[in-house]
């Protein structure tokens, strides 16, 4: 069972690397990414974490921005693999989108502190100071408020993108970031391309495009993908040669998917791992 998108508490995932480790490993995974947003930070505890039998994959997800395909843009993500995670352009641009993340957590925080019994200040002190603090993050503080029941329903009522509250961060342009991680030796991957409920989506255009910028694949299978979606995605990827990922993009209870409940095939994580250059995998 291969499984390559997920997070731990290094980004807004609820599990330590290590943990997420040992639940991969009981639910039967061989394969294992870890993709935390926009940091590599979670890597060293992974690998003193995992053991033999089991392949640990090491990744980020990038926030990004993409063309629509409509003469606009949309938010995206990118998976990045086993890229060199000490290339200078890749430090600094991860840092930089963690400090964005911080500024514009503690903007929605104080927007919804005047409604709601949060402390913003409070929340990112509690985070560590190079965090890349998310929206679960303040869904966390929200159920602790008593505002909400979830971190799921906190995004339903209070986080969501079109919602009251939101305020966007900053994004990498996705053609810069395919060209980061393919110069450090990684492997570029469209996350969740049609995933709807995040919000709107790019056209199909736009990964057939990207597809001769240097991206390698995309993620079809995914708990927020819809059937008809997934077979539209498997069409665009047969047309331009780009690999197809499955991943549970598991959070721990910070979502309700369980880790493995969406999987990558053999033959396209073997392709994918062939592409790598930055960094081996670890087996
Ligand atoms: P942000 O990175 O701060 O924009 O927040 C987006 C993150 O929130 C995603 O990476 C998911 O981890 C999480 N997320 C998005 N939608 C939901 C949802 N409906 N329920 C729980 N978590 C969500
Ligand atoms: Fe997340
Ligand atoms: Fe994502
Ligand atoms: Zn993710």
């Amino acid at each position: 069972m291969i499984d390559l998108h997920t997070h731990s508490t290094v980004s807004d995932g609820t599990e330590t690397p290590t943990e997420l480790v040992a639940t991969a490993r009981a639910a039967g995974v061989t394969v294992l990414a870890l993709t935390d947003h926009d940091t590599t930070a979670g890597w060293d505890e992974a690998a003193a974490a995992y053991s033999p039998g089991m392949t640990l994959v090491r990744g980020a997800e990038f926030s990004t921005e993409s063309p629509d395909g409509r003469g606009g843009t949309v938010t995206a993500h990118l998976l990045g693999y086993l890229f060199d995670p000490a290339a200078p352009e890749i430090v600094a641009e991860q840092e930089r989108l963690r400090a964005s993340r911080r500024d514009r957590l503690r903007e929605m925080g104080e927007r919804i502190a005047a409604d709601h019994p949060i402390d913003a200040d409070e929340l990112l002190a509690r985070l560590p100071p190079d965090s890349p603090a998310g929206r679960p993050h303040i869904g966390q503080a929200l159920v602790a408020a008593g505002v909400v029941g979830s971190v799921t329903e906190a995004f339903e009522h209070l986080l969501r993108k079109d919602g009251p509250y939101y305020v966007e961060k900053y994004n990498t342009p996705i053609a810069t970031a395919i060209a980061l991680i393919d110069a450090a030796g990684g492997v570029a991957v469209f996350a969740h391309p049609f995933a709807r409920k995040k919000g709107p989506i790019v056209e199909a255009s736009v990964l057939a495009d990207l597809a001769g910028r240097g991206l390698a694949g995309i993620e079809v299978d995914h708990p927020d993908h819809a059937a008809d979606d997934r077979a539209t995605l498997r069409d665009v990827a047969a047309a331009h040669g780009l690999l197809t990922t499955g991943s549970s993009d598991y959070h721990g209870t910070n979502k309700t998917t369980e880790i493995a409940a969406e999987t990558t095939v053999r033959e396209q994580y073997d392709a994918l791992v062939a592409r790598a250059t930055g960094v081996e995998v670890l087996a």
